[in-house]
């Protein structure tokens, strides 16, 4: 068995172009992406060019406006986009959701100039983007961020350390969260740093359990002097535009868990199917259908939940909260269900010669990332009970 032996998901779609967009979603993922995942990721290789393929197809501004080159699709349709690439490879799929992201302060809150001046360039391939709001000493209390900016004439002055940063020594740009002032979350704004800026770099990136190819690292400004055009909103406005991107972003990683837990999925069914004990397909025995039967039923589930809060979005209804639960029930959904995939395939599950074992290990990061899923369960409970 391969983990390219999957059969596509029947998949309910909007429009034609949308049907054409996840068809060239899962070519891509077939050909380029898939059969080289698990041997790239061991060796932990950041599959730059992947990104420049999907610029190239129109794949890596899809739910931003034409006239800056995207490609105008509501989330339902860039979400199921970003959980076939996961599907096939999470550091594809999660580093165009983090991409996403990185253009999402200015997309949303730049002026129309600055939107004109850069956001072509950011959506259309050639560039990749990373986002820094977390620092050494604050991640879910994301408000306590030390990174300082300091205004000098037309220009602001940037020391600190942002941690954790997805894509942190390849982007080829920051969008920094940044403190102005000393007055907790009303001090905070952003900067979109281009990274070849004296005094910004990146450090070595850290060792990780999973998901090696995409670098994680910590990006360091030391002394950064950056234009004050730079700076996207109002001072003072950077924590409510970190969280608006967040609602978004974190629909971006229930899509991927869905797609690495679909992923798990099909390979168990294979190899139950292929695998004999007793003189019969393993598949065939009740207690292993049932526990494929409840990973299919929490991956339809998943699917099911991001796109209804993905349809609230696209219809301009209130969607954070419903962000915060999609987030949450996929990413454990995953969870459960990779661990179950590497049960299905007993003693070779544990061994890297298939890929589940990977999969449960990328499955973990996601219940962490964009919020661990303690700090999902506090935005829920504050919209109930607020
Ligand atoms: C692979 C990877 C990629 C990442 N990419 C990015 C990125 O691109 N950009 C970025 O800015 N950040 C990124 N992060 C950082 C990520 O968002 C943080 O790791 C996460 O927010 C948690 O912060 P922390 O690691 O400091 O944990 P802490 O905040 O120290 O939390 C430790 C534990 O305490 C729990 N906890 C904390 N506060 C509470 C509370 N109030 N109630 C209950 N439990 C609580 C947490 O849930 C967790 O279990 C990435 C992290 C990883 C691992």
């Amino acid at each position: 068995m391969t983990a390219s032996a999957t059969k596509p998901v029947e998949r309910q779609l909007p429009t034609d172009e949308a049907r054409e967009l996840l068809a060239l979603t899962r070519d891509l993922a077939d050909n380029e992406l898939r059969p080289q995942a698990s041997e790239e990721e061991a060796a932990a290789e950041f599959p730059r060019e992947a990104f420049r393929t999907l610029g190239r197809s129109g794949l890596l501004g899809l739910p931003y406006d034409e006239q800056y080159g995207g490609g105008a699709q509501p989330y339902e349709v860039y979400l199921q986009v970003i959980e076939e690439l996961a599907a096939a490879r999470l550091t594809v799929g999660l580093g165009l959701s983090v991409h996403t992201l990185s253009c999402h302060a200015l997309a949303t809150f730049g002026s129309e100039a600055q939107r004109e001046k850069w956001l072509p360039d950011m959506i259309g391939g050639e560039q990749l983007g990373a986002y820094c709001l977390s620092e050494p000493q604050s991640g879910s209390d994301a408000a306590g961020l030390k990174t300082r900016a300091l205004r000098e004439g037309d220009e602001y002055v940037v020391n600190g350390t942002k941690a954790w940063i997805t894509h942190g020594g390849v982007a080829d740009f920051y969008s920094t969260m940044v403190r102005t002032s000393d007055d907790g979350p009303r001090g905070i704004s952003v900067l979109l740093v281009p990274a070849d800026t004296p005094g910004v770099s990146g450090a070595a990136p850290e060792r990780k359990m999973g998901m090696k190819g995409s670098p994680t690292a910590q990006v360091l400004f030391d002394d950064a002097h950056v234009p004050a055009e730079r700076l996207i909103g109002q001072e003072g406005q950077g924590f409510g535009i970190a969280m608006a991107a967040l609602d978004s972003g974190r629909l971006g990683i229930a899509a991927c868990a869905v797609g690495v837990a679909q992923a798990a999925l099909d390979y168990a069914v294979g190899y139950a199917k292929e695998r004999e004990q007793f003189g019969r397909a393993i598949a065939d025995f009740q207690g292993l259908s049932f526990l494929l039967a409840d990973m299919a039923t929490a991956v339809e589930a998943g699917r099911a939940l991001y796109l209804a809060a993905a349809r609230r979005r696209d219809a301009g209804l209130s969607f954070s909260k419903e962000a915060a639960m999609a987030k949450l029930f996929c990413t454990d959904a995953a969870m459960r269900v990779t661990t179950d995939a590497v049960q299905v395939l007993g003693g070779y599950g544990y061994t890297q010669d298939h890929p589940v074992e990977r999969y449960m290990r990328e499955a973990k990061v996601l219940q962490i990332v964009e919020g661990t899923n303690q700090i999902q369960r506090l935005v829920i409970g504050r919209t109930l009970t607020r």
